[in-house]
């Protein structure tokens, strides 16, 4: 079964987990102190907008299950091109308090300068969330360069406001659908990316032997049934497993010299719910470092359309 609903445990039990695995990572790596306090500050509020969204209306969609079915069947994500509303009169001031606490954080100006333009309407954050939902990197860089505005923090901004919209619309039209051909093209996915967004995994949590991709923008998970690279599909000498460190053997990277891009698969006891994916992220850092050292990268966001312009 390629596609696997998470758990979504109350937010109190999120939080008291995410307080347990920032803990240990700070005993364990006292450096990532400050990375660690700017985590916490950001995905507290990330798991109160989740709250909200989660107890208030979303956008009615007209997603009927056999046009969704159709398209992963043609290995395009389900919200891929789809014009879905977004609640800006909520996620505008998520976006500002998102760039308080960078700002805090350590990004200084950098960061406040987005958010005086997203409130005096010189970045309109109608765009700049659709955008983000649309995983339209280039409309947001562009936008943001021409402002003079950091790209890579416009796009960070936007994806932790979106992102508790784009978690609740997978699990609203995935985790229990009533269509039988959404249930079977779910059970078929059987690709490298996202299925919800068409994100690549940001890793893989092994849970019992089962490779999960999570995907760490709306959370999804999924299995595919051939041991492959997830950019590319090479499954030949070419594809390998290693651990870095020895002493973490917990801790692998997939390396790929078709395509020149790893990934990172951390053993685990159960998969991490929304939004901790991006704490494993972190737990998991030395392999990126690692990774990074022997020239392997991670290739740009998959295009299934062209987006919005900002
Ligand atoms: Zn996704
Ligand atoms: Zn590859």
């Amino acid at each position: 079964m390629p596609y696997l609903p998470v758990a979504h445990p109350p937010q109190a039990e999120v939080l008291a987990s995410a307080e347990r695995r920032w803990r240990a990572l700070v005993e364990a790596k006292p450096d990532l102190q400050a990375a660690v306090s700017l985590q916490r500050g950001l995905l507290t509020l990330v798991i109160e907008l989740a709250r909200t969204i989660d107890g208030g209306r979303l956008p009615k969609l007209s997603l009927p299950g056999k046009y969704l079915a159709a398209k992963l069947s043609r290995g395009v994500p389900v919200l891929s091109g789809e014009p879905i509303p977004l609640p800006a009169a909520l996620l505008k001031p998520a976006l500002l308090r998102f760039c308080d606490e960078l700002a805090a954080g350590g990004a200084g100006e950098v960061a406040t300068h987005i958010g005086a333009a997203i409130e005096s309407g010189r970045v309109d954050a109608g765009s700049l969330l659709s955008s983000s939902l649309a995983r339209d990197q280039e409309a947001i860089r562009t936008g943001a360069t021409h402002l003079g505005l950091a790209p890579d923090l416009a796009w960070l901004i936007a994806e932790l406001a979106v992102g508790p919209v784009a978690h609740t619309l997978q699990r609203t039209l995935f985790a229990t659908p009533e269509s039988p051909a959404l249930r079977d093209a779910l059970a078929a996915w059987n690709h490298g990316y996202c299925p919800a967004c068409g994100g690549w995994p940001a890793l893989a949590e092994i849970v019992g032997g089962h490779r999960f991709l999570r995907c760490a923008f709306c959370s999804a998970t999924w299995e595919r049934t051939i041991y492959a690279c997830v950019y590319c599909d090479e499954q030949g000498e070419a594809f390998v497993t290693a651990a870095p460190d020895e002493k973490r053997t917990d801790q692998r990277t997939e390396l790929c010299s078709s395509c020149g891009a790893y990934l990172k698969t951390v053993d685990a006891a159960e998969v991490s719910p929304f939004p901790l994916v991006a704490i494993a992220d972190m737990e998991t850092m030395d392999l990126d470092v690692a990774a990074m050292e022997h020239h392997y990268g991670r290739p740009p966001l998959k295009e299934f359309k062209t987006g919005s312009r900002l």
